[in-house]
C-alpha cells in the first residue's frame, strides 16, 4: 500500500476540478502519475497549496507532521495536476520544480509533480 499526500491549487479546486474526483479516480485506477505504483494507493491527506503567492514549501512538512501525529506515514507527496496546470499554463508564482526538489530533499521521500491524467474540462462533457 502506498500512502500518498496530495496538494492542490487553491485557485483551481472546485472551480475547474470539482471535489477532487479526478484524483480519487486516478489513484483508484492507478492512472497518470499514479501508474508508477505497483501497490494499491491510499490517499491519506488532500489539502491546498497555501494559496498565492505560493506557501507550499513550508506547508508540506507541517501537513506531513499532522499526518504522522495520526500514526500514519506518508510514502510520497504529489502536487496535483491542478498545480502543474497553474504553473505551466496559468500565473502560478511558485517555482514548482524547485519546490518539489527542495521538499523531496528535506523529507527524503518522492515529491512528484502531477496526479491524474484527465483533461481539465472533462467535467463539462456529456
Ligand atoms: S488535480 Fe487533483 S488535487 Fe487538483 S483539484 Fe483536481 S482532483 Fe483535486
Ligand atoms: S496559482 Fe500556484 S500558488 Fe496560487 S493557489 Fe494555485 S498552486 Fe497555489
Amino acid at each position: 500500500m502506498k500512502r500518498i499526500a496530495i496538494f492542490y491549487c487553491k485557485k483551481i479546486k472546485d472551480h475547474t476540478c470539482i471535489a477532487c474526483t479526478k484524483c480519487f479516480k486516478g489513484a483508484s485506477n492507478r492512472e497518470g502519475e499514479f501508474a508508477q505504483y505497483d501497490d494499491d494507493i491510499e490517499i491519506v491527506a488532500l489539502t491546498d497549496c497555501g494559496d498565492c503567492p505560493g506557501l507550499l514549501y513550508p506547508r508540506i512538512p507541517m501537513i506531513l507532521g499532522a499526518v504522522k501525529n495520526m500514526g500514519v506515514e506518508v510514502d510520497a507527496v504529489h502536487f496535483g495536476s491542478c498545480i502543474k496546470m497553474a504553473y505551466e499554463h496559468g500565473y502560478c508564482p511558485m517555482e514548482v520544480d524547485e519546490v518539489a526538489a527542495k521538499a523531496g530533499n528535506i523529507l527524503d521521500i518522492p515529491v512528484i509533480i502531477g496526479t491524474h491524467p484527465y483533461e481539465p474540462y472533462m467535467a463539462f462533457r456529456k
